[in-house]
């Protein structure tokens, strides 16, 4: 099987390992994978179907929000139920404005997650919000939970931004708004990271992340980020947007930025579309690791976009076939055949690139274009060990890529 580097990024960011329950996030270890949940935390039932569902899709990590007594009160039984279903994916509790008294309220709540999301930007490191923030930082330095210091452009602490504003306007050059505002986000992560250390979280306890809507913005501030601290970062773009402008707006600031090394734990937001699965965040992030060979998730399937050339749906049809099918079996060979998750399938449709294709493949096939002789040779290896014809063709080539795997 042709195998799939791991941390193939020439030039890794050295960050500090953060160990999120039995999860390690930066040190070096593989970009993990998270997701957030969109369902009422106090809806129970919802809400632990969502998590298993995202875990069962590979979230190595799932936050969810606990904006209210009533979603305090529902984290430990969520957790309870979820463990009862051997589903041990850490969770991460989503703190804005009341954090502090919610811990302090509801310690099972506190007990439950592995990690609280503080936002600095409404609970603060000013004199004034220090006292919330201490709080929620002695709780989890007590209760050795991690912490993510999560800075998003839409909540940035308007004190901090209006002091650099002012201290911009005194420049006899003076910067960017846009300058100033990006070091505002990266000045209001790393203090107040530097603030949770001096109140006796480990560096070890802390992730960070500095979210915006704008591609290129966010590979410049994750560069400062980079430059300027070794915590453990958290990549995400925020209201990337619905279906194709939200997919494509993540992979291509996550692109740039995994990269050049940063980044340990990636999060693909996307507004949900009616109808479509949560999960589908999970596996958008997943494709931007395997795609830069980063990591890989499952056997990769390689399909021509198809042309004139191609003579019926047939092509479309076993391309799409067989990736339902890696799929589908994915979870019982990662346990039973241990790299399987680094095969590469090729299904091609004419004789142009189809041999070629398949031939780089572990196992390949090419169907026939038009005037081709009907059939489609299948390549296992480089090498041509069959040639498939009639109506279950896909059946009798998926049968092939099992014998493969089991091989
Ligand atoms: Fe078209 Fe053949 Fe190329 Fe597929 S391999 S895109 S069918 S020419």
């Amino acid at each position: 099987m042709s195998s799939l580097s791991q941390q193939a990024a020439p030039n890794r960011h050295q960050t500090v390992c953060v160990d999120i329950d039995g999860v390690k996030v930066g040190g070096g270890h593989v970009v993990r994978v998270q997701s957030m949940t969109n369902t009422d935390t106090a809806n129970i039932d919802a809400t632990v179907a969502q998590v298993a569902a995202l875990a069962g899709a590979g979230s190595e990590l799932v936050r969810l929000t606990v904006d209210r007594d009533e979603a305090a009160r529902a984290v430990p039984y969520i957790r309870e139920k979820l463990l009862a279903q051997n589903v041990t994916v850490p969770l991460i509790g989503d703190f804005h404005y009341i954090g502090h008294k919610l811990l302090a309220d509801h310690p099972a709540c506190a007990e439950a997650l592995a990690k609280f999301r503080i936002n600095p930007g409404n609970v603060g490191f000013k004199e004034k919000r220090d006292s919330q923030f201490l709080s929620m930082i002695e709780l989890a330095a007590k209760l050795d939970k991690a912490v993510r210091i999560g800075v998003n452009w839409g909540s940035l602490d308007q004190d901090l931004a209006q002091s650099l504003m002012d201290e911009n306007a005194k420049l006899s050059e003076p910067r960017s708004p846009q300058d100033v505002t990006r070091e505002a986000l990266v000045q209001s992560a790393l203090g107040s990271a530097e603030r949770a250390e001096q109140l006796g979280l480990g560096k070890d306890r802390i992730v960070i992340s500095c979210k915006v809507s704008e591609a290129p913005e966010l590979v410049n501030v994750y560069r400062l980020l980079a430059e300027r601290s070794t915590y453990a970062l958290h990549l995400g773009l925020t209201e990337a947007g619905m279906g194709d402008k939200g997919i494509v707006a993540s992979t291509a600031a996550l692109s740039i930025l995994l990269s050049e090394g940063i980044g340990d734990t990636i999060r693909v937001s996307l507004t949900p579309e009616p109808g479509a699965a949560r999960e589908r965040e999970v596996r958008v992030a997943q494709e931007i690791l395997q795609s830069l060979h980063l990591r890989s998730f499952s056997p990769q399937v390689i399909a021509c976009p198809g042309c004139g050339r191609t003579t019926s749906t047939s092509f479309q049809e076993l391309a799409m076939d067989i990736q339902n099918y890696v799929r589908t079996r994915m979870p019982e060979w990662r346990t039973a055949y241990p790299g399987a998750e680094s095969l590469k399938l090729a299904v091609m449709g004419c004789i142009v690139n189809g041999p070629g294709e398949s031939k780089q493949a572990d196992i390949g096939i090419s169907l026939p274009g038009t005037g081709e002789t009907p059939s489609a040779p299948v390549f296992v290896d480089g090498e041509k060990v069959a040639t498939l014809k009639g109506e279950n063709l896909a059946k009798q080539f998926q049968e092939m890529v099992e014998a493969y795997v089991q091989k």
